[in-house]
């Protein structure tokens, strides 16, 4: 039989849960663009933006998804010609190359397989060996959404700065940002990018740059940059539909609005920080109680310090993880996320990944109800684990 009626719980890594509030404050009709509350309300958003991210410099909002960010970051950092090292350990690092590649940028990656976080050390030597100073930036994402590792960004910015290069630092934090601890200024980031549909807990469709003033100096003459991405107007814009180059996203400001006032004057960004990492460590806790009886379930990521605190990838086997996602959602109401780009999908092997979203609007019921459905699956398809795994991020969760 099935129980998936009810409200069902999407626990994928975005679009995330939104709260009702968020939903409420968009139903309304469209408001005037050129003078009255839309504009008042957007001069509050802006310092918001800014808070989240923690940092002092600009802000420029895009209408777009996280590829229109990338897209917005490559084309004001570089000029055609112009040298990223990018630092991958999973698709979107990959897929943040490609897109740089396919403007015109040299690309170099350094790879670093899909369970392992950047390792320092190696950049701090790459850099080194560039002596003439072609790498104008390094990029790299502060979780990677498909192999959920979180990379050091204070120790990548250290090494950087240990081989005394000039390169500017930009980080790609759709994922993790509103979830796990990021503070772009403390860290010497230079420029930032986000999305609304993860832990900002808004619909797809608004992409964000912070950049240093650092990096809108050395990057005045890129000429990639066209009028619509030009990071410049937005973030100081003389007139209000230069902030959005054209008519302003309404209904997403509204969304967007209700979800930083819940993040940051209500709970508090440290509480959310830390509801995010307790949230994660239960799921960690219940895939490793699950391990303990099939050594083929286990967390893709070894070292805690690596691991996303937003959504966590797990192995399970092939077939095993398609066969659960497909029970968990059609017979229980919750839709588990995919094994992105960990395995190609001619492998078998690609059926053996899942990923379990903790990002946004969560909470404990919503995490421990995904885990006992996930167990409640494993039963009824025969699937081996170990008997530990709920009474785990139970114990985890009553520790808050
Ligand atoms: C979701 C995500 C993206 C892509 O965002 P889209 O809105 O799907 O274009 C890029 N990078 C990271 C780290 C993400 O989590």
């Amino acid at each position: 039989m099935s129980l998936d009626r009810g409200r069902p719980y999407l626990a994928i890594p975005g679009p995330s849960v939104m709260p009702d509030r968020v939903l409420a404050a968009m139903h309304r009709p469209s408001p005037n663009i050129y003078a009255g509350a839309l504009p008042d309300m957007v001069e509050t958003i802006r310092p918001d933006l800014r808070e989240v991210a923690g940092t002092a410099g600009h802000v420029a909002i895009y209408i777009g998804n996280g590829h229109a960010g990338w897209e917005a970051a490559i084309t004001n950092l570089f000029s055609r010609g112009e040298k990223a090292l990018v630092l991958a350990s999973g698709q979107f690092g990959l897929s943040w190359a490609n897109a740089a590649r396919g403007l015109g940028v040299e690309v170099e990656v350094m790879d670093f397989g899909r369970s392992a976080a950047a390792d320092p050390a190696r950049v701090e030597a790459r850099l080194r060996e560039d002596r003439a100073g072609e790498i104008k930036a390094v990029l790299v994402c502060h979780v990677d959404t498909a192999s959920t590792v979180r990379a050091d960004v204070p120790a990548i910015r250290a090494a950087m700065d240990a081989a005394g290069h000039p390169a500017l630092l930009a980080v790609d934090c759709i994922a993790s940002l509103g979830c796990d601890e990021y503070r772009m200024d403390d860290w010497g980031v230079d420029v930032t990018v986000a999305a609304s549909q993860k832990g900002l807990m808004t619909p797809p469709g608004l992409a964000f740059l912070w950049f240093s003033p650092r990096a809108a100096e050395r990057c005045r003459g890129a000429d990639l940059r066209t009028p619509h991405w030009n990071w410049g107007p937005r973030a100081e814009a003389e007139e209000f539909w230069q902030l959005f180059h054209g008519t302003a996203p309404t209904h997403h400001l509204y969304g967007l609005r209700e979800a930083l006032t819940m993040i940051l004057r209500e709970e508090g960004l440290p509480a959310v920080w830390a509801r995010h990492e307790r949230l994660a460590r239960a799921v960690w806790a219940a895939v490793e109680g699950w391990g303990a009886g099939n050594p083929a379930i286990r967390l893709n990521v070894a070292d805690p310090g690596q691991r996303g605190r937003a959504v966590t990838s797990v192995l399970m086997g092939a077939p095993h993880a398609t066969r659960l996602r497909e029970w968990t959602e059609t017979r229980a109401g919750v839709t588990l996320g995919i094994g992105l780009g960990m395995n190609s999908a001619e492998d078998p092997g690609a059926d053996g990944f899942l990923r379990v979203a903790h990002m946004g609007h969560v909470n404990a019921h919503m995490t421990l109800g995904a885990l006992a459905v996930m167990e409640a699956g494993m039963i009824a398809l025969g699937i081996p684990h170990g008997e530990g795994g709920l009474r785990a991020a139970a114990e985890v969760v009553a520790g808050a």
